[in-house]
């Protein structure tokens, strides 16, 4: 199958309300290439480095998403042109974003990470957390940030209740912010499933499917 059928397959099977991104992290650009060709416009990296080299490489009107942890000292490096950020996982490096946001006059879209999954190396916010931050004043002075949803990751499992339980409940978590209606936060997209579980995300919710090997191939 190459890259092209890869993507048209996938995009068939997806309902409406839920999109894809490409997920090209350490993927050659000439790979890259070939998914723009075919007409798509939306790839997601893990690091800021890469990503602005790619950028920098690619045609200017593709959709950048950063989804892996990001360190604050390497915000600069993408503030200029991100799309969308998936990976927030503190208030130090949203309150960064916002500052590098500030420099680049512009608002930058993020996502707050939430840590749904076993293991304990995947990064993100408790639900605790999650609350506290959202209900908490800081988040009222960073104005060049606009949070409009969640992401997480599902243990790397076989077995499939548990994931899928794990994204009932990022979805609940999803559900209850909205219904919270905070001034600030406009949540309307959930960013779950990857290649090996992206069927089970869609099936609970997902808005943004983040897939990588099933469209590129093994990574290098
Ligand atoms: C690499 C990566 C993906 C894509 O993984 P695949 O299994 O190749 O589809 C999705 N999300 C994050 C955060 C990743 O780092």
């Amino acid at each position: 199958m190459s890259i092209k059928n890869n993507i048209a397959k996938l995009k068939e099977s997806l309902p409406p309300g839920c999109s894809l991104i490409a997920v090209s992290k350490t993927q050659p650009v000439e790979k890259l290439h070939e998914a723009y060709n075919s007409g798509h416009r939306s790839f997601g990296e893990n690091k800021a480095q890469e990503l602005s080299q790619k950028y920098e490489i690619m045609p200017k009107d593709i959709q950048w998403h950063m989804i892996g942890h990001l360190q604050s000292n390497k915000v600069k490096h993408i503030a200029p042109f991100v799309h969308l950020i998936h990976s927030v996982d503190s208030l130090k490096l949203l309150t960064e974003i916002n500052k590098q946001a500030q420099k680049n006059n512009r608002t930058i879209n993020c996502l707050l990470q939430i840590h749904i999954a076993d293991e304990e190396t995947k990064f993100g916010f408790s639900e605790e957390e999650v609350i506290l931050l959202l209900m908490g004043t800081e988040l009222k002075t960073l104005t060049n940030i606009k949070i409009i949803g969640l992401m997480g990751m599902a243990t790397l499992t076989e077995n499939t209740d548990k994931i899928r339980g794990e994204f009932k409940i990022l979805k609940a978590l999803f559900e209850k912010i909205k219904s919270m209606n905070i001034a600030s936060v406009d949540m309307k997209e959930l960013s779950m499933g990857m290649s090996s579980d992206y069927k089970i995300a869609v099936e609970e919710g997902s808005t943004l499917i983040r897939v990588g090997t099933a469209i590129f191939g093994e990574r290098i």
